[in-house]
């Protein structure tokens, strides 16, 4: 049911030693929506998300996704809770094969007909990666590599999918690639939670946004509002 699949982050707070990078930051993903999170470099935004992952320490009221407690819940287990995570810089082994890396993607799966059914998924929703998938995934362009740690994410056919930046250090053109993914995907019925520099590419993918500024909401609401607003659109649109 649509209550299941929410994720509910409250106060959540990131220290590296002194320095404070996110600060009781609350928000929630509903059931099959896109949120965003945009902010300048170093307002906190990875940190967000690797903290919501567990894969640094932090302190949070509330982490839940649906009725599921994920407070104690290690980074390895947040998989088999139906959460996939995409790391900024994509983290791709370049030493091994294409299928090989998506193949590490379903770890947590065993390897069956269903397994190869979203192997097969994946081929057809990056056609790229099926034609390349015996080369080593360090001979792919950044826009595959992109791609294929989308894909990768997606083996372990998650529910809710968080991404760090994966517009970055990508052409417009491969932005625009980067788009049609994801709202491929949310018209799938995946929930997404994007983090990203890129505010025109997340006013897009997302239905609602939070501008996230020394670790803190700066302003949220709708994507469509946001994209609107002067403030907005001097420092984030350069417009
Ligand atoms: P970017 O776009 O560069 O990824 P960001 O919005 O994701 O930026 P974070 O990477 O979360 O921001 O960083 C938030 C703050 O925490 C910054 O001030 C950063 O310098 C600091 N920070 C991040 N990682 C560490 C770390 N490992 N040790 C100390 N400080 C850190």
């Amino acid at each position: 049911t649509a209550t299941t699949n929410v994720l509910r982050v409250e106060g959540l707070t990131v220290h590296y030693g002194g320095v404070c990078a996110v600060r009781d930051l609350s928000f929630s993903v509903p059931a099959g929506e896109a949120i965003g999170v945009i902010g300048a470099n170093g307002a906190g935004k990875t940190s967000t998300l690797k903290a919501v992952m567990g894969l640094i320490p932090r302190k949070v009221g509330t982490l839940s996704f649906g009725d599921v407690d994920l407070t104690r819940v290690s980074a390895r287990s947040m998989v088999r809770h139906g959460i996939g995570y995409v790391p900024e810089g994509r983290h791709v082994f370049t030493g091994l094969p294409v299928e090989k890396n998506l193949l590490l993607g379903a770890y947590a799966r065993k390897w069956n007909a269903e397994t190869r059914a979203t192997l097969a998924e994946i081929y057809e929703l990056f056609p790229v990666l099926g034609e390349m998938r015996g080369r080593l995934a360090g001979a792919l362009s950044g826009g595959q590599q992109q791609m294929l740690a989308i894909g990768r994410a997606l083996m372990s056919k998650p529910r809710l999918l968080l991404l760090d930046e994966p517009s970055m250090g990508l052409s417009p053109k491969l932005v625009e690639n980067i788009l049609e993914v994801l709202q491929r995907l949310r018209a799938e019925g995946l929930s997404l939670l994007l983090v990203e520099q890129n505010a025109k590419l997340t006013f897009e993918a997302t239905s609602s946004c939070l501008v996230v500024e020394n670790g803190e909401v700066a302003m949220s609401g709708t994507s469509a509002q946001l994209r609107h607003d002067p403030q907005v659109r001097r420092i984030y649109l350069g417009l």
